[in-house]
């Protein structure tokens, strides 16, 4: 009876500890839009899930990319399309 008792009080403790080290998920990261010379948007979206990737779309000329490195570097690729695509925003049908 001992046992059984000890047993469930280090099983209590570990779970306890186990609640106390868990790290907080980290804030969701917001899209980003930047706006083309040719006044389209290209808008970055962060990774939905830690293991995914940046990617980017543009809706003028309708290119999209994903981030073939990790972290935030894609962007500046996308800004970089912004500064230099010249694409019309879509066109009402
Ligand atoms: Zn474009």
């Amino acid at each position: 009876m001992e046992i059984a008792i000890i047993v469930v009080i280090v099983l209590v403790a570990v779970w306890v500890a186990a609640l106390l080290t868990r790290r907080p998920a980290p804030a969701p990261q917001q899209p980003i839009v930047y706006t083309t010379t040719g006044g389209a948007k290209v808008t970055a979206y962060p990774p939905a899930r830690p293991r995914d990737r940046w990617r980017w779309e543009c809706d003028g000329c309708r290119t999209s990319v994903v981030a073939t490195t990790a972290g935030e570097d894609l962007r500046p690729d996308a800004n970089r399309h912004a500064e230099t695509c010249r694409a019309l925003p879509p066109q009402p049908e």
